[in-house]
C-alpha cells in the first residue's frame, strides 16, 4: 500500500509532454518530494501567472507507486480556462504546483483475496482506471479485471499502446465508440446502454468492485444503470470530471 499519506503542496517540473490524442496531451511531472500514490488518486494542479492570478484544477494520475515522476493526461475543453493551456502551452522545464495525493476513496489497492474489478471509463475518465489496471499487472493480486471504455472514436483512445501491452495480466477490454467506429465494427456508434452493460461487464451476482469515471452525466447514467441491474451501491465507486 502506497497511499494514505497526508496531502501536501509540492513543486513539480514538467519533464515530458507528448500528444495523447488529437485533443489530449500526456504530461510527465518530476516531483522530488512526491510521497507516492495509490492507483486511482488525483492531484490539484495550481498555475500562477506573473501578475499573481492563480487557477487550480484536478487531474487524475495515470501513474502509481513510489516514483517521483507522476503522469497526467489532459483532454482539452476548448472553452475552458486551464486545459487549453496545459494541452498547448505548458513546456518542458516549466514549474507548476501540485497538491496531493488526493482521493483515498477512488483507489484500488492489491489485496490477498481476489475480487473481480470492473472499470468503466468515459473519455479521459480512463486515466485513473488505466493506473489501476497497470498496478494490478505489476502486483501479485490475482483479481480479474475488465475495462469497458467509451471513447468518441478509435483515435480518441488514451493509453491504447500501454493497455495493449498489459497483455494477459491486463484487463479484458471492451471498447464502445460514440461517434465513429473502426471499419467492420460489428455495431454502429452509440452510447453504453443497459444492454451493453449486461453483455460486457461482470454481473452483479459476481459482486465486482466497480469504478466509474468520466464526465459527470456519463458517470451518473452508468451508476444509475448499474444499481438498476442489481449492483450494491456500496460496490460502485465514482469519480466525476465535471461538464454538463
Ligand atoms: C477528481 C477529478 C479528476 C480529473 N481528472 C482529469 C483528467 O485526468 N483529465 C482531464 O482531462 N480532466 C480531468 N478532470 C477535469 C479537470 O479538472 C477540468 O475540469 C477540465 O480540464 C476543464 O478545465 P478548464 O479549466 O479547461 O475548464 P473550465 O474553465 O473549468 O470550464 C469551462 C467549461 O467546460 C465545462 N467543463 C469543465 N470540465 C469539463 C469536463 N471534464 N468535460 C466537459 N466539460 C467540462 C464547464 O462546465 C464549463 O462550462 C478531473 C476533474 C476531477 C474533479
Amino acid at each position: 500500500m502506497i497511499g494514505r499519506r497526508p496531502a501536501a503542496w509540492h513543486v513539480a517540473t514538467v519533464a515530458e509532454v507528448r500528444p495523447e490524442t488529437a485533443t489530449a496531451r500526456r504530461i510527465v511531472l518530476d516531483v522530488p518530494t512526491w510521497p507516492g500514490n495509490d492507483a486511482g488518486a488525483h492531484v490539484d494542479i495550481r498555475l500562477s501567472a506573473p501578475d499573481g492570478y492563480q487557477a487550480t484544477r484536478s487531474y487524475s494520475l495515470a501513474s502509481s507507486g513510489g516514483e517521483h515522476r507522476i503522469v497526467l493526461a489532459v483532454d482539452e475543453v476548448p472553452t475552458g480556462e486551464v486545459s487549453p493551456y496545459l494541452v498547448h502551452d505548458l513546456q518542458v522545464g516549466d514549474r507548476v504546483e501540485v497538491h496531493g495525493p488526493l482521493g483515498a476513496f477512488f483507489v484500488w489497492r492489491p489485496g490477498p483475496e481476489p475480487r473481480p474489478v470492473q472499470l468503466i471509463a468515459g473519455g479521459s475518465g480512463v486515466v485513473p482506471l488505466y493506473a489501476m489496471a497497470a498496478a494490478r499487472a505489476v502486483s501479485t493480486d490475482a483479481s480479474p479485471f475488465r475495462l469497458l471504455y467509451s471513447a468518441r472514436s478509435p483515435d480518441d483512445v488514451f493509453f491504447r499502446e500501454e493497455l495493449d501491452a498489459l497483455g494477459p495480466d491486463g484487463p479484458r477490454i471492451d471498447y464502445v465508440y460514440t461517434r465513429r467506429t473502426p471499419p467492420d465494427w460489428p455495431v454502429p456508434p452509440g452510447r453504453i446502454t443497459p444492454a451493453v452493460l449486461a453483455e460486457r461487464t461482470f454481473a452483479a451476482q459476481e459482486r465486482p468492485a466497480v469504478f466509474v469515471c468520466g464526465p459527470t452525466p456519463f458517470v451518473e447514467a452508468i451508476a444509475a444503470a448499474l444499481v438498476d441491474a442489481g449492483h450494491d451501491p456500496a460496490d460502485v465507486r465514482t469519480e466525476r470530471f465535471g461538464g454538463a
